[in-house]
């Protein structure tokens, strides 16, 4: 209708939601659905949490925190990049949101006017463009080459630069690639941005799902000028399977964490305070748990990769990080399965959906369309049965 925002009808409607509706409707109706489109750890949140959960309710730890959070938890936080990430920061460099969604968004909220440009690299995780829209912001896109790991370099930002770019968002490792930039290539996005005043958001969710040789470092711990100009965003959601806790953090200069704080305050309010002290915990705790789930993603992405690379006309690279992996399905596209032609990756996520019960997020969704991504946060006898099943529908 006409009297709506036309900000508010301007954000896309979720693809990933889409196709969950109707894997949904077909388990309903007992079908034995695969579901390969998850974004969250399949695990339940380690046992030591969940206690200090009940412990903080039972406590009475359950008012308004202050907006920001928690200086126990900012202490926390502090600690944790002083140890993973050689990053020395103070309780009032850090803000605790809803999610890092929510940092992302409050970030953004802090640093972008109308018509600032942020540098995103595509494929892209889906709520980033939305994001950048929704604050006001221009999405300007990289369009990275599976040849190169889908990452994108310092000549691509050399290219697409102009006066008004603000920002770059940096995600690595990468959703939905599972990329990874090294130490030389992020000391020269890092060198690029500090020559170019431009803020480095750097989104570190997936930093402890990371395998073989692969090392995950922070762009903001080469010196105190990237350090400067670099937010980075983390959160509980991925390393310690707490999707449902809604805690994600920001780090950076404390001016623009005053900011995202003041923004924070009249907005969301505090995040949920029993979801604080058990982060405490998960921070501070014993972290065998994060290895644990490591070694458990490692051995399913090596099953889910080789089981691809089997299939005729389907390919993917090892990825490094995350849980997922971008399948191209190129070799298919234009051809016919069980009756239905397959024109681009809605059609073939379709395709594995009806025919092999499989469910997998169209490459659409994250901008690119040769490419479907499949999530290994499911067990490994999920993902047997379904590259069996695939491999039944494609080559018949
Ligand atoms: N950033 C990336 C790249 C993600 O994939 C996700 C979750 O899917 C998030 C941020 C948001 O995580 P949270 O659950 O902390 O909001």
């Amino acid at each position: 209708s006409n009297n709506l925002s036309i900000k508010g009808k301007g954000i896309a409607p979720s693809i990933t939601l889409e196709i969950n509706a109707k894997a949904k409707s077909m388990r309903d109706s007992g079908l034995d659905v695969l579901d390969f489109g998850v974004g969250e750890p399949d695990f339940i949140t380690p046992e030591n949490i969940r206690n200090e959960a009940i412990e903080a309710i039972n406590k009475g730890l359950t008012k308004y925190t202050p907006a920001s959070g928690i200086l126990e938890l900012k202490k926390a936080i502090c600690k944790k990049f002083k140890n993973d990430n050689n990053l020395l920061y103070n309780p009032s460099n850090i803000i605790v949101s809803n999610g890092a969604k929510h940092s992302i968004y409050n970030a953004l909220m802090a640093i972008i006017n109308p018509g600032d440009e942020v540098i995103i690299g595509v494929p892209y995780w889906v709520s980033y463009p939305e994001l950048v829209r929704l604050t006001d912001g221009v999405p300007i896109y990289i369009y990275t080459r599976e040849e190169n790991n889908f990452k994108f370099s310092v000549d691509d930002l050399e290219r697409v630069k102009t006066k008004k770019t603000k920002a770059i968002i940096l995600n690595s490792p990468n959703n939905p690639t599972g990329a990874v930039y090294n130490e030389e290539e992020l000391k020269g996005i890092a060198d690029w941005a500090i020559n170019n005043n431009v803020f480095v958001i750097s989104d570190e969710i997936y930093e402890k799902l990371i395998y073989d040789d692969a090392k995950h470092i922070s762009i903001a711990s080469f010196n105190d000028n990237i350090k400067k100009i670099s937010i980075i965003i983390n959160g509980m959601s991925k390393a310690y399977a707490m999707t449902g806790w809604r805690i994600g953090y920001t780090a950076a200069d404390d001016e623009i964490i005053k900011v995202m704080s003041n923004i924070q305050s009249h907005t969301t309010s505090n995040p949920n305070s029993i979801s604080q002290y058990a982060s405490v915990e998960a921070l501070e705790g014993n972290q065998d748990s994060i290895e644990y789930m490591r070694k458990h993603f490692e051995h399913r992405r090596n099953t889910l990769y080789n089981g691809i690379n089997e299939i005729g006309g389907l390919s993917c690279k090892l990825p490094e990080g995350s849980f997922y992996i971008m399948v191209n399905f190129s070799d298919l596209a234009g051809k016919t399965f069980q009756g239905m032609k397959i024109n681009n990756s809605v059609d073939f996520a379709n395709l594995l959906l009806e025919y092999a019960n499989v469910a997998v997020v169209p490459g659409e969704a994250f901008g690119i369309d040769r490419y479907v991504r499949f999530s290994y946060a499911t067990s490994i006898e999920n993902i047997e049965k379904g590259i069996k099943r695939i491999k039944t529908t494609i080559e018949g």
